[in-house]
């Protein structure tokens, strides 16, 4: 017998937001303004080459690094109270500029007010280094917030998708037993789709065909998901047809 839903656990870059490039050159910019006005310039480069030097070790190899850990790693590298500028900046809100990729898809509100009107539960389950109140605040902003029942984010975790601790934090978050009875949407063949069939979760891939290849198919593709859409305005569509499909 066919398990019907219960919960929609979505991911959120790409998904809920369009999907974007992520680098942080233009929060270097404005922190190297904060802190050395007259070599703004030589300043963000240095920056810029110490970040990547942290990801390339520290930050890298396989962990989940935050971005706290790299700030004060930053911080300690060039002799500068790094994480203090950001948070000057952030509470003057100098990075707008750099935040539309966390600005959500137009369809995301209507979406959640609809799988909410339907008694499904709705959690967020996100890889991502950056820290839980900026999240808050970007999802604030766009009236998303309140329409979570649970958000998972792998920067409090010590894993990330696809590993199955990170949807089974995100199950338990919604307090949902049966996997089987939860749904999965994201964007990313491996990561989401995969690791979430791999835990039991009904998976739905969004493909827009805009975004590059991020992932290969094949075994662990996009094939495996049990729906495809090419949009989120789609997804309602999926669940009532699974809340029919006994
Ligand atoms: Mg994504």
């Amino acid at each position: 017998m066919t398990v019907v839903p219960v919960a929609v656990v979505f991911d959120w870059g790409g998904t809920l937001t369009p999907f974007h490039d992520v680098d942080l050159l233009d929060l270097w910019r404005v922190v190297a303004r904060d802190l050395a006005p007259g070599h703004a310039a030589e300043l963000t480069w240095l920056l810029e080459d110490t970040e990547r030097q942290w990801w390339a070790t520290e930050g890298g190899a396989g962990r989940s690094g935050t971005v706290m850990e790299l700030l004060a790693a930053v911080s300690a590298a060039v002799g500068l109270d790094v994480s203090g500028a950001v948070h000057r900046v952030s509470a003057r809100h100098d990075l707008r500029a750099w935040t539309p990729h966390t600005v959500c898809d137009p369809e995301a509100l209507l979406l959640m007010h609809l799988v909410r009107a339907r008694g499904l539960r709705i959690g967020l389950l996100t890889n991502t280094h950056w820290p839980r109140s900026w999240h808050s605040r970007w999802l604030a902003r766009d009236g998303l917030l309140e329409l979570f029942d649970a958000r998972v984010y792998t920067n409090d975790l010590p894993f990330s998708k696809p590993h199955p601790g990170a949807f089974h934090a995100a199950l338990a978050s919604l307090g949902v037993s049966d996997p089987r009875s939860a749904v999965f949407v994201g964007d990313r063949p491996a990561s989401d789709i995969a690791g979430a069939r791999a835990v039991g979760m009904r998976t739905v891939l969004l493909s827009d065909g805009l975004r590059p290849q991020l992932e290969a198919s094949g075994p662990a593709g996009g094939s495996q998901a049990d729906a495809v859409i090419g949009r989120l305005g789609c997804l309602p569509g999926v669940l009532d047809r699974w809340a029919v499909s006994r």
